[in-house]
């Protein structure tokens, strides 16, 4: 447990073990706290660099003949992300498009494996993309969708998954289930083994989202018997705006499944510019088309930052402090104000953000942005706050939730239009 003082904030800092990482990022303003790198992660220095010689030595200089180290990425930076950050081996993780299109091709191949069911499950409240594309998938494929009632704090929970996955009411068996490791909104953790094994016990396959998870939490995919997951690396990995997604396909399932793009990057000898589609084996066979060369580097760097400077036992040790530490402020100064804490108190449950639940959410992100804090608005009433332990500080902590405090006192939010904006 945290004292909630600046004191023994300080002195939090003195004693954390990583509290140096943060001198490899690119902070222009430091009076402004960002409490949002789990929707955009910061800027790591070393990717500036990386990004740099990319363009001018390599595109630059070496032109087409670049593109013969350049095909290696997706796989290199996969291998990279697999050993560090998902606890999975080599050859099954690969870098690739966005998360939405990644969790489209992984759960359709999943959909194919298993034609003979008919129904997928999902929570009501999962992120809307991964929503969205279920739905599509479903529509074009006449399968339905359960959406699952979850609890908004604590998610689902393996009883209540257990519950569902034997209360068929569908058309004919589960083929698939998609869920988030961590709840984009509440930050609740759910426990993908034992959910995983339940999944497996009905025969269905299970997709696992850890866009939320990796870089914030260890991510054991091999131990927890995932099929198959998506992700993304602009969050908590640092990777920048639109940075690759990766996606994670368990080794001795690759060769039975098949992705619904058929692109040239997936076709066994390439360049023999072959009559038809014939994949390789292996996870190359879930590529479509020219990798995005500079947002691959840009992942290898700060996954090798994030890695090298710290690794995901001491981000998720640190993660966790920094949340307790959020809870207890919370607790002591905004509760008597109408605020709820939307997120697990049990920190074995909970990633690396904290939603306080208000009704003027909205109104509070923005007169708090004005006091240079920057966490964001998530629907209907969350005010979302990220705790990225690569560069945030305890003493950030404790001053985010001094000015958002005086913020409240003083009624600053009142000045503020009720009606969200389109990018919240
Ligand atoms: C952030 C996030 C996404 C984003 O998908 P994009 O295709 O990168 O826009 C998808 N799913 C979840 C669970 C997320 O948190």
């Amino acid at each position: 447990v945290i004292e909630p003082t600046r004191d023994a904030a300080l002195a939090r800092d003195r004693s954390d073990p990583i509290a140096d990482l943060r001198e490899e990022f690119v902070i222009d303003d430091p009076a402004l706290i960002y409490l949002d790198g789990n929707s955009l992660g910061r800027l790591p220095r070393r990717t500036e660099e990386a990004i740099r010689r990319l363009v001018r030595t390599e595109w630059g200089g070496d032109l087409i003949s670049g593109w013969e180290h350049w095909v290696e990425l997706p796989f290199l930076a996969g291998n990279l992300l697999a050993r560090e950050f998902l606890g999975a081996r080599a050859g099954e993780v690969v870098l690739a498009d966005s998360t939405s299109v990644n969790l489209y091709r992984l759960a359709a191949a999943a959909l194919e494996a298993r034609s003979d069911r008919g129904t997928i499950l999902a929570l009501a409240d999962e992120f809307p993309t991964d929503r969205y594309v279920l739905e599509g998938l479903a529509a074009a494929r006449g399968m339905m969708v359960r959406f699952l009632d979850s609890d908004p704090t604590e998610g689902i929970g393996i009883d209540r998954l257990r519950a569902a996955l034997h209360d068929e009411g569908g058309t004919g068996g589960i083929a698939l289930v998609v869920l988030s490791h961590v709840n984009y909104r509440s930050g609740a953790l759910e426990p993908m083994t034992e959910m995983t094994a339940a999944i497996h016990d009905v025969g269905a396959l299970a997709l696992w989202d850890c866009s939320h998870s990796i870089g914030s939490v260890p991510v054991e995919l091999e131990m927890a018997g995932v099929d198959l997951a998506v992700g993304c690396t602009y969050k908590y990995m640092n990777g920048g705006p639109g940075a690759p997604a990766f996606l994670y396909v368990r080794s001795a399932l690759q060769r039975a499944l098949r992705q619904p793009v058929w692109g040239w990057f997936g076709q066994r000898d390439q360049f023999a510019m072959g009559p038809r589609y014939d994949p390789v084996e292996g996870i190359g066979r879930f590529l479509v088309g020219t990798p995005p060369v500079a947002g691959i580097v840009a992942v290898r760097e700060s996954a090798t930052v994030l890695a090298e400077g710290a690794g995901i036992a001491a981000l998720r040790a640190k993660g966790t402090a920094l949340t307790e530490l959020a809870i207890a402020l919370s607790d002591e100064w905004l509760a008597p104000h109408g605020f709820t804490v939307g997120s697990p108190r049990d920190a074995s449950r909970r990633g690396s953000h904290v939603s306080l639940r208000h009704p003027q959410a909205w109104q509070l992100s923005q007169a708090l942005r004005a006091a240079k804090v920057v966490g964001d608005f998530r629907a209907p009433d969350s005010l979302r706050l990220g705790f990225a332990s690569a560069y945030t500080r305890f003493v950030d902590v404790w001053h985010a939730f001094d000015r958002l405090r005086q913020v409240v006192e003083r009624g600053d939010h009142l000045r503020y239009p009720a009606i969200p904006g389109r990018v919240t």
